[in-house]
């Protein structure tokens, strides 16, 4: 095994939403990227509609913040191509703009927006927007508690229970239990789960991650009780998702 080779492991991944910040005024983007960083959220950054493109394709955020003009492609345009694609098409959307006229904000909302602000603004009432906009799209991300049958994962005291008993977990299994439970179905396989978990998937050997799954099922079921982790030959693991609705 060679665990050891990755301290930092345990610390890379945090289940904070991702926040893309499309702008191209360079400090009105460090503005919001400081401010949602304060508030928790991981920032990515883009200052061209082209650029901003890859990185929604690549890796698609949870909100995107969007500004109207830019260089390379206009926001408008970006939002009408995140509405087209299926991947993205309830991706949440804040667009920004110069412009206040009753008539542009119509065209901002009507190439599927979710929100449309105009500058100036205030800071404060941006992140309401965005904490609103997540809350309403992802409420597992935002919700403290993942709950399935009779096992409960608090993300805020960072407790597992299962009836009536606490489960203690390292990090990782925590994390892996939290990944896994939020998505209850879905079958990740180890290079996902790496990904996701580790944070650092060309580092570690994906044997790795049976080890922990390993760890994780042993510290959650006891005697006979009913394995809520699923392993697909082949394929990966996922969190069961008939698991307290049989
Ligand atoms: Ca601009």
């Amino acid at each position: 095994m060679n665990e050891s080779r990755s301290p930092v492991r345990e610390a890379a991944v945090s289940r904070a939403p991702r926040v893309l910040i499309v702008e191209d005024e360079q400090a009105l983007a460090l503005l919001l990227s400081y401010n949602l960083e304060a508030e928790g959220y991981l920032v990515d950054r883009a200052d061209r509609g082209d650029e901003a493109e890859l990185r929604l394709v690549e890796n698609p955020p949870d909100l995107v913040i969007l500004d109207w003009m830019l260089p390379g492609v206009s926001g408008l345009e970006i939002c009408r191509r995140l509405r087209a694609r299926e991947e993205t098409r309830t991706l949440p959307v804040i667009m920004l703009t110069a412009r206040g006229e009753e008539a542009e904000r119509v065209r901002g909302l009507s190439v599927g927006a979710d929100d449309y602000v105009v500058k100036p603004f205030s800071v404060p009432e941006l992140m309401a927007r965005v904490r609103s906009l997540l809350r309403r799209a992802s409420p597992e991300r935002v919700s403290g508690k993942l709950v399935a049958g009779e096992i409960e994962l608090n993300r805020e005291t960072r407790r597992v229970r299962r009836a009536s008993r606490d489960i203690h977990l390292g990090p990782t299994e925590f994390r892996l239990l939290e990944y896994l439970m939020e998505k209850p179905g879905r079958v990740f396989s180890r290079a996902q789960l790496l990904d996701a978990v580790w944070g650092l998937s060309s580092e570690i050997d994906e044997r790795t991650v049976d080890v922990h799954v390993g760890r994780l099922r042993k510290a959650l079921v006891r005697g006979r009780e009913r394995d809520p982790i699923r392993t697909v030959r082949g394929a990966g693991y996922s969190f069961d998702e008939t698991f307290g609705k049989a």
